[in-house]
């Protein structure tokens, strides 16, 4: 049954994605309560109440839970026992599986290869002579990444059998930390796809985003993707089995290494809405940000074709300082996250030119 009009959702994390999450479910009429440690945390501005603690203290929690109608969060690493608790009182969505299934590189990797869903080869490292007889099998190269809280390319060690640097990096990496080394794959292009299940099982597939990264944060997604058709359905086919095995409810965000011949390796998924959906908001009459908010309240998911090509590029730091020239370009939409201090890669803001598809 819907969420009534006028409830409260609780939203973990108050950064740019539960800014943009509280103005969606305010568009669609709902209230946003946040949960963050950060005073003048960005979604505050724009939410109806907040609680300044840490995700996992029980009060705030508790506060959350009494509050609202249904609890999100928007990042992967909430702690798996809190969102356990809270679930055995009000829904949480997507629920503690899809949680626990993202934070462990090991776990989640295992989890696609058991529904048949490729990846780059990996292996678990915890010693010197674990990453040498991977390296020898991975062919020379590899990247070694912490199993948790890895994310924009942090916790992450790139070697190479003839680079000794690389390698004493690697096991310093690995003795102190989990960590899986992954096969080196060369791909073509990184993809991504969004995708939305509701609590009845509908499911919405946006189309694939092409994706460049630069120091290992996205620098832009471009829509439509450089991809056959057969690739595109490929990528839509992986996303409605990770959604219908989950139970999930709610954006699920799916990237993918594109290779030569078309075909799709899995490299990760976010339980969330994703920064290489925010041209959704700018190319569909739908955002990613309305559509988990529709999701997750259980009413009818949106159409989610687009009704134009664009291009999403993120302003990292003082890229911010180029609001007013954004401001002057045609068919451009620019959307500011409100914080401060434009720290050098700090996620500042994005824009999205679009460029219209002419119905015949
Ligand atoms: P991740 O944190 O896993 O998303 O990795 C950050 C970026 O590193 C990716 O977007 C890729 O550009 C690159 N990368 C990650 N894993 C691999 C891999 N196995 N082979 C080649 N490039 C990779």
């Amino acid at each position: 049954m819907a969420i009534a009009s006028g409830s409260h959702i609780g939203i973990i994390g108050g950064g740019q994605l539960g800014r943009m999450l509280a103005m969606a479910a305010a568009r669609i009429g709902y209230k946003t309560m946040i949960l963050d440690p950060a005073e003048g945390s960005p979604a505050f501005e724009v939410a109806d109440k907040h609680i300044v603690a840490k995700y996992d203290d029980p009060e705030a929690l508790k506060q959350l839970a009494e509050a609202c109608f249904v609890i999100t969060y928007e990042f992967e690493n909430v702690d798996v026992s809190a969102v356990e608790a809270l679930e055995s009182r009000l829904p949480c969505r997507p629920g503690s599986n899809a949680l626990a299934t993202s934070q462990d590189r090991l776990v989640e990797k295992t989890f696609f290869n058991d529904l048949g869903i490729e990846t780059a080869p990996f292996k678990d490292i915890s010693s010197r002579d674990d990453l040498v007889n991977a390296l020898d099998e991975f062919g020379g190269k590899g990247i070694l990444k912490t199993r948790r809280l890895g994310y924009d390319g942090k916790g992450q060690v790139r070697v190479n059998r003839d680079d000794k640097a690389s390698i004493e990096e690697a096991v310093d990496l690995a003795e102190n930390t989990s960590c899986i080394l992954e096969g080196f794959v060369p791909f073509e292009r990184e993809v991504s796809v969004i995708a939305a299940r509701s609590p009845s099982g509908k499911i919405a597939i946006f189309d694939l985003a092409e994706n460049i990264h630069k120091d290992g944060i996205l620098f832009s997604s471009t829509i439509p993707a450089q991809a056959t058709e057969a690739t595109q359905n490929n990528a839509r086919t992986i996303a409605d089995k990770v959604l219908r095995s989950l139970e999930y409810v709610g954006i699920l965000a799916i990237e993918f290494f594109l290779l030569e011949d078309g075909s799709l390796l899995v490299n990760e998924f976010a339980p969330r809405v994703h920064n290489s959906g925010h041209w959704t908001e700018a190319a569909c009459t739908v955002s990613q940000f309305e559509q988990h908010i529709r999701a997750i309240t259980d009413q009818p998911l949106g159409n989610p074709d687009r009704h134009s090509n664009c291009v999403m590029q993120n302003l990292l730091g003082d890229d911010v300082n180029q609001a007013p020239r954004i401001l002057e370009m045609p068919q451009t939409m620019l959307h500011l996250y409100g914080k401060e201090e434009a720290r050098d890669g700090r996620k500042m803001g994005h824009f999205t030119k679009i460029s219209p598809i002419k119905a015949d």
